[in-house]
């Protein structure tokens, strides 16, 4: 495309991230990327493209069975007392960031589609058709990856099940997740 600013026919150049965030309900454990990326003029660093991102992924539930976690947590002989009810009433959860997510631009170009035959012999199956290089798209779009943290609370039960609120056990879990979205660069908005 021909650059605004420097008048020049030219590529892109380094997406910029960096206006790109990364958020953490703290209650459900839902990571939510949002932002803007922009697309700079290889020449002369003016920004010619951009794309208003937002992607939620439900990291949280991803974590095992909170129910299983208290129970197992618990004297054996007081294990049949934790219900669902009890870790309602009792359980305390919290989600956060393990430090920083690294959030990275991403590029592809789409090389092939795929086809899906609808009659003949082949009905039904998929195959990948290249796509001739002119034609082929580019995506561009960007991924957050990090840790998060599940920390469980809950008061102490003795064999008896008898519940001592002075005293929190805390039991924490974690997992890595991945947060990404891509458009074909052609969808992206030209900024003049
Ligand atoms: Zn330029």
């Amino acid at each position: 495309m021909r650059c605004p600013e420097c008048r020049r026919f030219v590529g892109f150049g380094d997406m910029d991230v960096s206006e790109v965030e990364v958020e953490v309900d703290e209650d459900d454990g839902t990571v939510t990327m949002r932002g803007r990326i922009s697309l700079p003029c290889a020449e002369c660093s003016a920004t010619l493209k951009e794309l208003e991102v937002e992607q939620e992924e439900c990291v949280g539930e991803q974590f095992p069975d909170l129910l299983a976690v208290v129970q197992g947590g618990v004297p054996e002989s007081a294990r049949h007392l934790i219900t669902e009810e009890w870790v309602e009433k009792h359980v305390r959860v919290q989600f956060e960031l393990d430090g920083e997510a690294s959030i990275e631009g991403t590029e592809r170009t789409q090389t092939y589609k795929e086809v899906t035959f609808k009659r003949g012999p082949k009905k039904g199956q998929t195959v990948r058709k290249p796509i001739p290089a002119r034609y082929a798209k580019t995506y561009r779009g960007v991924e957050a990856e990090g840790e998060l943290i599940r920390t469980v609370h809950w008061p102490e039960v003795d064999e008896e099940g008898t519940v001592d609120r002075t005293v929190q056990v805390e039991h924490k879990d974690r997992i890595e997740f991945k947060v990404e979205v891509e458009e074909s660069t052609a969808s992206f908005d030209e900024v003049c």
